[in-house]
């Protein structure tokens, strides 16, 4: 059996600062590099959905023909000289020899600057050049805003079930049992889908937490009983276009399938309510961390999730910091904070001097905090993740300082990183374990590394790119009477 397999993953956030382009994806940034043929197979140790498929593939009867994976940090469209030469690529792959199967380890929310379904669009061009009998199978992330035309031209399509992203590899491993299925049946599965009537907050969709955490058990649930393949992707709710959104979709040996996703999908809207999550102001977070660390042993850890770089945020917004600052937080530390100009300036004065610098408010959203600043310790940026979420990712933060102003430690970096793991603290001497309150640029990822240590954790709407709130983005182009949050306001053609 010879399969085609490829990796092209991009989350849009239409509303962010920065476009995607082709040199994103070959830095990769959150995502390891650009990788192509053989040096593919190289990622089947590390935790994402390829690395999976890979693993449970491989074997005498199987010739797997990697090509290309490519993945960028999140941000705002992705430009169509991008797309056309890496999906350029891929199809060409796909017509040149012939194949048994196609795999892609996609995203599922790549917005670009000419198409709104960048994978429907990729998937579709695969379709033409195989024909309807080869199968193309994809796995796809959590924050997936699934379109009808992906579900029609794939044969199969399976979702992440964890938010922090721990079941990466596993889904490319469902990817695979459904590859499978479909050789060994040499017919497509019946599938059903629904659509959710309103958006879900990135933090609502939490795993560790209900009613995320319950919905994946029903799901699991549902697909053993039925012998289903079960998915939901509860959306990636920051890209502008008339199929954002959660869906529920699924396959099985027959039309009963209708009657299980239509039993998902009651589950997930009958608890409508219980998807919003509360938001803090910036210094109301502060306060409330200052009132619950002055008892306890363990750091309070704020979410500065509209900043979130994992959403598009670029990670400079310094709403947070001045919140911080302004309360007299002592032993706070925040970070990542992206500004390449303040690390460079903290390395040409050198640890111990002081700097008076404009620090972050390059994207907009709120003016730099002018203030000089101690630089305390320099970095290169340069880090392995020890914790659950793309554990042994080695990542490169660009060089990196560690400044402070009164009792808050800021860790600033030149390159945009998610503080998702504690090393990225730690890199610039700040131990998080021994902090009172930690300020993490980053929504729910962050949990799986810092929730054991944390005593609460708060989420915080400081100025960002990222709306914690779906219904506070300026949406136009909506699904009419998609619900803009839970229970919220429908959307209505401006
Ligand atoms: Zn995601």
């Amino acid at each position: 059996m010879r399969i085609l397999i490829a990796g092209f993953q991009h989350e849009t956030n239409t509303f962010a600062p920065s476009k995607t382009a082709y040199d994103d994806f070959v830095r990769g940034g959150a995502f390891p590099a650009m990788a192509w043929g053989a040096d593919i197979l190289g990622l089947r140790d590390v935790n994402i959905p390829i690395g999976g498929f890979i693993r449970a593939m491989e074997g005498p009867r199987t010739e797997l023909v990697p090509v290309i994976w490519a993945g960028a940090t999140p941000a705002a469209h992705v430009e169509k000289a991008a797309f056309e030469r890496i999906a350029g690529e891929i199809v060409a792959a796909a017509g040149a020899q012939d194949f048994d199967g196609i795999y892609l380890d996609l995203h599922g929310a790549m917005v670009c600057e000419h198409d709104d379904d960048g994978e429907g669009e990729l998937l579709a061009r695969l379709r033409a050049v195989v024909g309807p009998r080869v199968p193309i199978v994809a796995s796809l992330d959590l924050h997936a805003n699934v379109t009808r035309r992906m579900l029609e031209v794939a044969d199969a399509l399976v979702a992440y079930r964890t938010y922090p992203h721990e079941d990466m590899a596993e889904a490319g491993e469902r990817a695979s049992g459904l590859m499978m299925r479909l050789l060994t049946r040499g017919a497509r599965l019946h599938r059903a889908a629904s659509r959710l009537p309103f958006l879900i907050p990135i933090n609502g969709m939490c795993t560790m937490v209900e009613p995320a955490q319950g919905t994946y058990r029903a799901l699991a649930g549902a697909e053993a009983m039925h012998n289903a393949a079960l998915s939901f992707a509860p959306g990636f709710p920051a890209a502008d276009f008339p199929e954002c959104g959660g869906v529920v979709w699924g396959y099985g040996e027959d039309a009963r399938i209708d009657g299980v996703v239509a039993g998902l999908t009651d589950h997930i809207v009958s608890r409508e309510s219980e998807w919003m999550v509360p938001f803090l102001a910036p210094e109301e977070a502060v306060r409330e961390a200052q009132r619950i660390a002055a008892h306890a042993t363990r750091p309070v850890v704020i979410a500065d999730t509209q900043d979130n770089p994992g959403g598009g945020g670029d990670s400079n917004t310094t709403g947070m910091l001045r919140a911080l600052v302004h309360c007299d937080a002592q032993g706070a530390a925040i970070g990542l904070m992206v500004d390449g100009a303040a690390a460079k300036a903290a390395h040409d004065a050198g640890a111990g001097h002081d700097i008076t610098i404009a620090l972050g408010g390059q994207s907009g959203g709120d003016p730099p905090l002018h203030a000089t600043f101690r630089v305390e310790q320099l970095s290169d940026g340069r880090c392995r993740y020890d914790g659950p979420m793309m554990n042994g990712k080695l990542t490169d933060a660009g060089p990196s300082a560690r400044l402070s102003l009164g009792g808050v430690q800021i860790v600033v970096s030149t390159w945009k990183d998610q503080m998702l793991d504690r090393n990225l603290y730690r890199m610039a001497g700040v131990q998080p374990e021994q902090m009172k309150i930690l300020v993490n640029k980053s929504s729910v990822h962050f949990r799986a590394d810092f929730q054991p240590i944390a005593e609460a954790i708060l989420v915080a709407k400081a100025p960002g790119p990222l709306r914690a709130d779906p219904a506070d983005f300026l949406w136009t182009r909506l699904a009419p009477g998609m619900r803009l949050r839970p229970l919220g306001p429908a959307f209505q053609t401006p």
